[in-house]
This record gives structure tokens, C-alpha cells and sequence, in this order.
């Protein structure tokens, strides 16, 4: 039976291992931290406060229960989620407050009486960016960009006509303030780039198509929290044989010609006929492959938005709040020139709030409410963030007290937060970027390292910092790309 190793146990190394264990091979996922999730971990607070530590939106569901369907099981049997009716609140500094509804006809009808844009102008933008997804997706997203199989698959049949309405030569933002004149419906648009933690000012027009996840496909909760995601995969993993070795980080990809045969920990040498790097591409070369010659025009993308988040728990409900909560900034484009140019955070900060006892009860006492606060910073290049916090986290209590009209501090009962500094320091992100490198231009999509490299045979990458980006979903989309390129088990070199 042929062996793989997997490096990292992100939710990219997790669907990779089930990918490769399905495919016939022995699958062990050597871990660094003492539990598997990467960045989708959790954790708990005093006074009986659950959290989850990363991601919090959930699109796209169908590519986990793929899984489980393509190891023969039935993914209900495993993890469950539903639908969101709504997919976020949104609340102005002029007072202006929307509920995005999921369905895109009640959406549609809350703009027009909130933000006095025609309804039919909303849902045809709906309409058309779900066109333009469809003609995108199966090339874009579902295969490698740097195979020429890809370029000759009938795929690009559909994709080529789409791509003049792509708005690759254009910015996200350009591209809505041109379809909408209402500045509260572009900076809601716009927002969708930092889920990828680009900047809408400089990314091209085709990150439009992001909202088509959440108003046409949907947002959705997974039961007990977004770690239930990783909690039910590993144990399909682990039914399917793979074996998880916590604490063990790796230390070296062991490379002999041009072929992969393996990995160095602490506790010894794994042979493999397949490796696989789920450790962010930036320090994979530089810490796990020193001798090998690096990517240099790849590794020297900029990096993706980072976050400061504040895990509060809340001595109080607020029935205002739902599980998606946003209080915009009142000048976007100059949060996002502290972000990408001055590389600060601005003191007036677009915030995030996400309260998963809003469907998990058992996530907070009876009352109480358990809230993570993010703000998008740039990623670590030794800013003092112990300063930004503390300025940050005034900001965020100052807008969210005004927008609620109650003074929130007072209501912190339990606090921990989580820097850029953390957050490369507990998942070995380059910078603590969120999303690998961002999508801050028109060949950014093209320039991400591809899930593979032709310099070494059997050494493949998976999750947010290679192609086809982070995020939860894209993160899945990895893991099939690179379990459909590993050869069939049978193949094994090992000797
Ligand atoms: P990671 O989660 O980066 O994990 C990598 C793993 O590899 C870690 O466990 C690490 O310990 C391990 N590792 C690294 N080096 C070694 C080594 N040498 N040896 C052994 N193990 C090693 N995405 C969404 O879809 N929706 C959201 O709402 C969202 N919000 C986010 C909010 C925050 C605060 C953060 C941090 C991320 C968010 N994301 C969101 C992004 C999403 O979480 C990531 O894209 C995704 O989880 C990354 O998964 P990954 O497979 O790249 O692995």
C-alpha cells in the first residue's frame, strides 16, 4: 500500500487525508499543535463561554458532505447544518440599519426600503453575477491553473465568453460604484473582498462574484459551530484508518533527486510515496525545504488582510444581533488604505461581530451572549499590536455602544484575544495572514503556488495559501484538486 504524509492538520490536511485515504492509500497527518483544526479550532472562556477561534461563515456546504458521500457514507450521520434565513445585520454610522435576508426577493425588497434602490436593479445584479459563477467555477476553482489539461478542457468553452463581464480589468469597487450609486450598497458589496482578505480599492471587479455564494446558495450554520466541521471529518478520517499524530511537528521534507520520499520530525524520518505540505507555502520552503530552489515571484505576493478578534463573553442578550452582525466604518476606502498601504489599523474599523449562541444556546450561561469581535488589520510585519489592540478594542467598544445605544465594556465578563502575532504563532501563517496571499490584483489568481510543483515529484500543497485560495470552501476545493493529481496508490516508489 503506498503511504502518504500529510504536514499540518488544517481543514485542507484533513480533507486531503480522507481524499487520500479513499484513493487506497495509508494516510498519517503529523501535527505541530496537540489538536487538529489549524485556524478552524475552538476554545472556551471562563464563566461557560464556547468559541469558535477562526472562520465563523459558512458557504458551500455540499463540498463537505462530498466527502463522506465519496467514502460511502451518509453525510448526515456525521454532521448536520442548516440554512440561515438571515445572512447577516448590517448597521451604518448614519443609523441606517438592513437585514440581509437569504432569500435574494426579500433582500432585494429590504434595500428598496432601506437604502431606496430599486429592487428589480438588486436582483438582477444577483442574476447575473450567478451567471457569471457558473461560467467560472469548474475552471477557476475546481481544477489547477497550471496543468494545460485544464486550458483544453471543455470547461473554458463556458468560461470564455464570460470573461469581458468579469471585470478583470477593473476593481471590485469601480466595478459596483458604477452598478449602484447608493454608497451604503457598495460598501456592503465591496466588503466581500475581505473574504479573502483582499481590498476591494485594488482587487479586480471578478471578486463580485463572492456574494453569489451567500444570496443565491446560501450562508450556513453547521450544528454545535463551525467546529463541528473539522470534528466530524476527522472522524471519518480516522474510520477510513488515517492516523493523526499530534505535537509532532515536522521539521524537513526529505527530497532525493527529484522525487519526495518522506518527512523529518523530532521522533524520526516517514517515509512516503506522497507528501503533502498543509503548512502555509511561505514557511514550507523556507523552513521544511531550505536546500530546494524557491519560488520567488510566488512567495513575494502580498500578503492577504490579518484580524484582530476579541472573544467577549456578554452579560446580556441583544435580540437586535443575529449570528452575522456588521457595523460598517464611515470612510471604507481609507480603512483600506491603513490596511494594504499604510499597513495600520484605522480608528475608525468596519467590525465584525459573530454570536453563535444565537443557534448554539449551550455556547453561553441563560442571558448571556457569547461574542467574537473581529476587526481586518494587516498581517504581522512587527507593527506593535499590543498598542493596536488596545486602540482597536476602543474603537470597537465606542461604534458598537452607539449603534446599539447601550455601553457594552460594562457587559465584558470574559475576554481573550487573538493578534496576527497569535495567529502565525499558532498555525505557522506567514504574517498571520488569513488567506495565504491576497487578491490585490488582476494575475493574482494565476500567480498563488499552484497544488503541486514539477521541481519534485510526489510533494503536493493544500489549503489557504495555495491555489485556489483560503477560506473554508476554497481550502476544500485544494484537497480535491490534489487528490485528484496524486497518482493511484498503487504506484508506490517506496522501496
Ligand atoms: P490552517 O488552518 O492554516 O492549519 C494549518 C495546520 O498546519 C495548523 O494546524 C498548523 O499547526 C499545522 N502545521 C503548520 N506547520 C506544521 C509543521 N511544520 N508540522 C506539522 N504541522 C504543521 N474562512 C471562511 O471560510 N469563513 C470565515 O468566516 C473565515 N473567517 C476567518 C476568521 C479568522 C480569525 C481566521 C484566522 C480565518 C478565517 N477564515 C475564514 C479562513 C479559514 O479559517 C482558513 O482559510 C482555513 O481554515 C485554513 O485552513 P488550512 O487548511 O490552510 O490550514
Amino acid at each position: 500500500m503506498a503511504k502518504a504524509v500529510i504536514i499540518g492538520s488544517g481543514i485542507g490536511g484533513i480533507a486531503a487525508s480522507i481524499r487520500l485515504a479513499v484513493k487506497g492509500y495509508d494516510v498519517t497527518v503529523l501535527e505541530a499543535n496537540a489538536s487538529f483544526g489549524g485556524k478552524m479550532t475552538q476554545f472556551t472562556l471562563p464563566g461557560g463561554y464556547r468559541f469558535d477561534a477562526g472562520p465563523s461563515l459558512f458557504t458551500l456546504p455540499h463540498l463537505v458532505d462530498e466527502l463522506f458521500t465519496l467514502a460511502g457514507r451518509n453525510p448526515k450521520d456525521y454532521f448536520n447544518y442548516q440554512r440561515l434565513p438571515v445572512v447577516s445585520e448590517y448597521f451604518w454610522p448614519d443609523g441606517t440599519r438592513l437585514t440581509a435576508h437569504a432569500n435574494a426577493q426579500e433582500f432585494a425588497q429590504e434595500v428598496e426600503t432601506k437604502l431606496q434602490v430599486p429592487k428589480e436593479k438588486v436582483l438582477a445584479h444577483l442574476k447575473k453575477v450567478a451567471r457569471l459563477y457558473h461560467a467560472t467555477e469548474a475552471t477557476f476553482l475546481h481544477k489547477s491553473l497550471h496543468k494545460l489539461d485544464t486550458y483544453l478542457s471543455t470547461d473554458v468553452l463556458k468560461t470564455l465568453p464570460a470573461l469581458p463581464e468579469l471585470g478583470l480589468l477593473t476593481t471590485m469597487h469601480a466595478a459596483n460604484a458604477k452598478a449602484f450609486t447608493d454608497p451604503r450598497l457598495v460598501q456592503l458589496l465591496d466588503r466581500y473582498a475581505t473574504y479573502n482578505g483582499s481590498d476591494p480599492y485594488q482587487a479586480p471587479g471578478t471578486l463580485n462574484l463572492i456574494p453569489h455564494l451567500e444570496f443565491n446558495i446560501g450562508a450556513f450554520y453547521p450544528e454545535g459551530g463551525i467546529y463541528a466541521i473539522a470534528q466530524s471529518l476527522v472522524k471519518l478520517a480516522e474510520e477510513l484508518g488515517v492516523t493523526f499524530k499530534y505535537l509532532e511537528p515536522v521539521q524537513e521534507i526529505l527530497v532525493e533527486g527529484k522525487r519526495a520520499r518522506g518527512v523529518k520530525t523530532a521522533q524520526g524520518t516517514y517515509v512516503a510515496d506522497v507528501v503533502v505540505s498543509n503548512m502555509d507555502i511561505m514557511p514550507t520552503y523556507r523552513k521544511l525545504l531550505p536546500t530546494q530552489p524557491a519560488p520567488e515571484t510566488t512567495l513575494k505576493q502580498p500578503r492577504s488582510s490579518s484580524a484582530l478578534i476579541f472573544y467577549w463573553g456578554i452579560s446580556r442578550s441583544f435580540p437586535e444581533l443575529d449570528l452575522h452582525n456588521i457595523f460598517f466604518s464611515e470612510d471604507y476606502q481609507k480603512e483600506f488604505a491603513h490596511i494594504f498601504r499604510q499597513k495600520t489599523v484605522s480608528h475608525d474599523p468596519t467590525v465584525y461581530v459573530n454570536i453563535t449562541s444565537k443557534y448554539t444556546p449551550e455556547d453561553a450561561p441563560t442571558g448571556h451572549e457569547n461574542w467574537f469581535v473581529m476587526v481586518n488589520v494587516p498581517h504581522n510585519e512587527g507593527q506593535d499590536w499590543e498598542g493596536l489592540s488596545t486602540q482597536t478594542r476602543q474603537a470597537v467598544l465606542q461604534k458598537v455602544s452607539k449603534a446599539l445605544g447601550v455601553e457594552v465594556e460594562s457587559l465584558i465578563t470574559a475576554e481573550r484575544i487573538w493578534t496576527p502575532l497569535g495567529i502565525e504563532a499558532d498555525t505557522s501563517s506567514f504574517g498571520g495572514a488569513l488567506y495565504g496571499s491576497s487578491s490585490n490584483n488582476k494575475m493574482a489568481a494565476f500567480l498563488r503556488h499552484p497544488n503541486f510543483t514539477s521541481k519534485i515529484k510526489g510533494l503536493y500543497f493544500v489549503g489557504g495559501s495555495v491555489h485556489p485560495g483560503g477560506g473554508i470552501p476554497l481550502c476544500l476545493l485544494s484537497a480535491k484538486i490534489v487528490g485528484d493529481l496524486a497518482p493511484a496508490s498503487s504506484n508506490s516508489v517506496l522501496s
